[in-house]
């Protein structure tokens, strides 16, 4: 699995760095900036998808790595 944002989207709510701080770093302006968008374990998809549901503008996608 991976993160998928659309920066177009993100306004800076920093809902999801709120919540997982490890997987959606935020820049110095509050915008999200994920330098590794990648989920390896289980627990992390999981964790992100929460994160993601969180984003009021749907910025974030959580999908599996065939899907773009
Ligand atoms: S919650 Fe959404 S809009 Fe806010 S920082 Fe995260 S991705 Fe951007």
């Amino acid at each position: 699995m991976r993160i998928v944002v659309d920066r177009a989207l993100c306004v800076g709510h920093a809902r999801c760095h709120a919540l997982e701080p490890d997987l959606f770093p935020i820049d110095d302006l509050g915008y999200v900036d994920v330098t590794d968008p990648e989920l390896p374990a289980a627990d992390q998809a999981a964790r992100a998808r929460r994160a993601a549901a969180a984003c009021p503008e749907r910025a974030l996608r959580v999908v599996e790595h065939s899907q773009p």
